[in-house]
């Protein structure tokens, strides 16, 4: 429940709306989950909440740490037995968690491990919400707090959108886990009818996962082109209302002889002119399968330079968790490989 539906249940149930807050201080400061130890709410309110609500919890499952860089990867079981993977990428001072808004995708993007296995199912808002509270616990046994929050794991957040804006509401309540929208960035293909209405209803920050600068090689490597293809998708992203000084974050996995040629490049210059971006360069994360190849570092570079001669702000995202299976649904791939069951 977001917290204004909790305060209406408590009128509608003959409660003080304002017991809310403490419930929710209970559940995401305090990170207590047994009701009986709300401790300053009535003896009659503690007994309603116990016997009216479940108060979920996810359990890791499997956690596997970097030695390199601290990267936390770990699986959460959900309770129809769904596998679902968090990563904690620790940088300087930041810790960003990515989560995941669905069990599989149904996206089908062709560099990505998870689009590979197919969709099963949307997550439930408090399926997102258990993830950020797993990693708030974790972080907070080592005395650290969490910084960031990107929603760039399983799945594509806008196909799962109801859900996903009910999860940002309780992530960002100030009675509850108080991380600020402009702390989380949800990322997407490029759902076009969604993007202005999560902006306008979430005020996140928004990464789109372009990946192409013409519609034959997008559609090939990302289906969803094909309804959305770029043109439209350029000209919401010159609409949409961003705050001053804030720029959308276009993601670009880079695929050797695929999208990383010269005319790429030209193309990519004439496409963002009039948009306020910053570019991420993500060189591809090779998988067992995967029909592409990562390009070699020296292009990589090249990419880089010849985006930022024209004026860009152009940043190649480092690879986090190299000894660890880093890739997007690799771990859950691995685990599932080796226990079935
Ligand atoms: S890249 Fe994202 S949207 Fe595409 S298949 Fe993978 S999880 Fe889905």
């Amino acid at each position: 429940m977001t917290l204004r539906e909790l305060r209406n249940f408590l009128k509608e149930n003959g409660f003080p709306p304002f017991r809310a807050n403490q419930i929710y201080r209970w559940i995401y400061q305090k990170l207590e989950n047994d009701p009986e130890k709300f401790t300053d709410l009535p003896l009659s309110l503690r007994k309603e909440v116990k016997n009216r609500f479940i108060i979920p919890s996810l359990k890791p499952l499997y956690i596997q740490r970097s030695k390199l860089d601290g990267t936390v990867k770990y699986l959460l079981q959900l309770p129809d037995r769904e596998i679902i993977e968090s990563v904690i990428i620790p940088d300087r001072e930041r810790r960003t968690l990515c989560v995941s808004s669905q069990a599989g995708c149904r996206m089908g993007c062709k560099f990505c491990y998870t689009g590979k296995g197919g969709w099963r199912r949307n997550l439930e808002p408090w399926e997102i919400v258990e993830q950020v509270v797993v990693a708030v616990k974790f972080l907070k046994r080592e005395n650290l707090r969490l910084t960031n929050i990107v929603f760039m794991g399983m799945g594509e957040p806008l196909d799962n959108y109801e859900n996903v804006v009910k999860a940002i509401k309780i992530i960002t309540e100030e009675e509850g886990l108080s991380i600020s929208p402009r702390r989380i960035s949800v990322s997407t293909v490029g759902i076009v009818p969604l993007i202005k209405k999560l902006i306008e209803e979430t005020g996140v920050n928004l990464s789109v996962s372009l990946n192409a600068a013409d519609n034959d090689t997008r559609s090939l490597i990302m289906p969803v082109n094909k309804k959305y293809p770029i043109e439209s998708l350029l000209q919401t992203l010159k609409e949409v209302e961003i705050p001053r000084r804030k720029r959308i974050v276009i993601e670009y996995v880079l695929l050797k002889n695929v999208n990383d040629r010269e005319k790429d490049i030209e193309n990519l210059k004439k496409l963002l002119r009039d948009i306020p971006v910053k570019i991420n360069l993500i060189p591809f994360n090779p998988f067992p399968g995967a029909e592409f190849e990562r390009p070699d570092d020296r292009a990589v570079l090249e990419f880089q330079r010849k985006l930022i001669d024209s004026g860009f702000s152009v940043f190649i995202r480092v690879s986090k968790g190299g000894d660890i299976l880093a890739a997007c649904g690799q771990l859950r791939g691995a685990v599932l490989n080796e226990f079935p069951d």
